[in-house]
């Protein structure tokens, strides 16, 4: 059976990736260096299998940056634009994809929040606060 493919991009659309809709997991992470990593509450991270990533584009422009001192935590960031992009995990196991970057309907939704004893001390869930639909 055919794998079903989902795009993702960055906010100048230079580079571009395609990943497989089979996810090992989608999670919030409400630790401080997600929160510092994607300037945010918390990060929005899809894994998934090596064998389920590639680059369409745009890999040339891809900094990595590991966080000297954890054991795992890096972040990689289109250098023309600065957002967040797909990167392998240090064990070389899992691509981590900032589920912001999705083109497409990834048909899943996130599965849990962790690290959430470090949320942002100013951080509200959306249902406690009001939502427009525009500005
Ligand atoms: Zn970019
Ligand atoms: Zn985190």
């Amino acid at each position: 059976m055919a794998q079903q493919m989902i795009k993702g991009s960055c906010l100048c659309g230079q580079a571009s990736f395609q990943i497989d809709m089979s996810f090992q997991a989608f999670k919030y992470c409400h630790c401080s260096r997600c929160r510092k990593a994607t300037g945010s509450a918390h990060a929005s991270n899809i894994f998934v299998l090596p064998e389920h990533f590639r680059w369409i584009s745009g890999e040339k422009n891809i900094t990595r940056y590991d966080v000297p001192e954890a054991m795992s935590f890096a972040t990689c960031f289109c250098k023309i634009c600065g957002s967040p992009m797909p990167h392998e995990t240090r064990s070389g196991e899992q691509i981590v994809v900032p589920a912001g970057s999705i083109d497409d309907d990834p048909g899943q939704h996130p599965e849990n929040n962790i690290f959430w004893k470090s949320r942002a001390s100013w951080y509200l869930e959306p249902d406690e606060i009001t939502k427009y639909d525009a500005y």
